[in-house]
């Protein structure tokens, strides 16, 4: 690939039609275990197939580490290269590009070997893309924190007299975070009915959140913060997350530490990371702060992106989900370099590995509101699907598929899906 080359010039001679998520341009990571029973490893998505890092980089083709230095795709995760930095992910992306693009015929004509690194991506398996040590969920659309405030304080007190001065974020649960595709059950839990003692059983109000997520990369150490315009440096990427929240558990159980099993039940993420370098053409300016952040928190440069988002419902009579949310990145009103400086300020260190969701993601206007609890507004108003049937939360039997892709000319970065059917409790 010539340096020159605007990225919405490169083809590949893998041919991937212009709406697909996965062109050339994108080449998101993520862990796959092969048809026919092949043994987990880390692969680079391209079209309907997927690359096979371990073994294009045990025949010599992706220089990867130091002399020495253990082979990066030589396991069953990608903590080992995400802890590489920029410079191992730059290296390896160009020469991925390269490898893969229409005129570099080293895999196109190469031999049987090579040939073999090209998997199918449909019969494959995916698995969770990383060991993940921490889950951190912040809380950073103003419209959604707007939204629920309002339901239960009233307009006048929606945000919390922190909201417009830190990223607010909580502690999640990492060991059940699951990859799309994976049955949810229905969680069991104590809630409070209005007006009668609190009982014990299924949750009858069970909602989504469209959030997005980031791995860390290389971490810090214990006790040093990372300064607001390192840490992109530090970011390897995005996933699509559902965070999947039961409000009757929630409402009873979390005055005055915050969410607990009513959030730690489930967590659904897509399979493919997206890097920030495949992001860069869609980085943007986030919406106007006001008052401004501390020092810490302000950057010198635009750190939102433009990624179209959005959420369907596919019922058991259905065969295509049914769009009831439609949203974008780019409402996000703190941004993930401000949420890694924030949550690293006090010196907490941040590792391979480590993800860390956004929050629910709601724009301006009531279909883009990113949870059921908005969209039916507490279950006031129903949400009518294609079908005719209606939802204020999730039933049994439903799936939640959620959509992400950035838009470029004649391409776009997508993210897959992030779906998750919900089972009886
Ligand atoms: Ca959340």
């Amino acid at each position: 690939m010539e340096s020159s080359t605007p990225i919405e010039n490169l083809r590949s001679f893998i041919d991937v039609p212009e709406d697909h998520d996965f062109p050339i341009q994108n080449l998101p990571y993520g862990i796959f275990a092969p048809a026919g029973g092949g043994d987990p490893r880390p692969g680079a998505a391209i079209g309907d197939h997927i690359v096979d890092l371990r073994a294009l980089e045990s025949e010599g083709f992706l220089a990867t580490g130091a002399a020495g230095q253990s082979r990066v795709f030589d396991s069953d995760s990608l903590n080992g290269f995400m802890a590489g930095g920029p410079r191992v992910w730059k290296s390896v992306r160009m020469r991925l590009q390269q490898l893969l693009s229409a005129d570099n015929a080293t895999i196109r004509d190469g031999s049987e070997v090579l040939q073999n690194v090209l998997h199918d991506r449909k019969s494959a398996r995916m698995l969770l893309p990383a060991r993940i040590g921490d889950y951190t969920d912040f809380y950073s659309s103003r419209e959604h924190a707007t939204n629920v405030g309002t339901m239960f304080r009233g307009k006048e007190n929606a945000l919390m007299p922190n909201w417009l001065h830190l990223p607010v974020g909580y502690h999640g649960r990492a060991s059940s975070i699951v990859i799309s595709g994976t049955d949810v059950r229905r969680p069991w839990g104590q809630t409070k009915p209005d007006d009668s003692p609190p009982v014990h059983g299924p949750s009858r109000l069970l909602d989504f959140e469209l959030e997005m997520g980031f791995f860390v990369g290389e971490g810090n150490e214990l006790g040093s913060p990372i300064p607001i315009d390192e840490v992109s440096k530090h970011i390897f990427g995005l996933v699509l997350v559902n965070d999947w929240s039961a409000r009757d558990i929630q409402k009873w159980e979390y005055v005055p530490l915050g969410p607990f099993l009513g959030k730690s039940f489930a967590t659904t993420i897509s399979p493919w990371i997206v890097t920030l370098d495949a992001l860069e053409p869609f980085r943007c300016e986030g919406p106007g702060q006001d008052p401004a952040p501390l020092p810490y928190l302000t950057s010198s440069e635009a750190r939102a992106y433009d990624i179209h988002l959005e959420v369907g419902i596919r019922t058991e009579d259905m065969s295509d989900a049914s769009v009831v949310c439609r949203s974008n990145f780019r409402y996000m009103y703190w941004n993930i370099c401000q949420q890694l400086a924030h949550h690293t300020m006090n010196g907490c260190n941040a590792r391979p590995g480590d993800l860390m969701a956004s929050g629910t993601i709601s724009g301006p206007t009531p279909r883009s509101y990113g949870s059921m609890l908005e969209l039916s507004w507490r279950g006031t108003k129903p949400v009518v699907l294609s079908n005719g049937e209606e939802r204020k939360f999730i039933l049994d039997g439903d799936s939640v598929v959620m959509r992400g892709w950035a838009q470029g000319d004649g391409y776009r970065i997508g993210f897959g899906e992030a779906a998750g059917r919900v089972t009886p409790a």
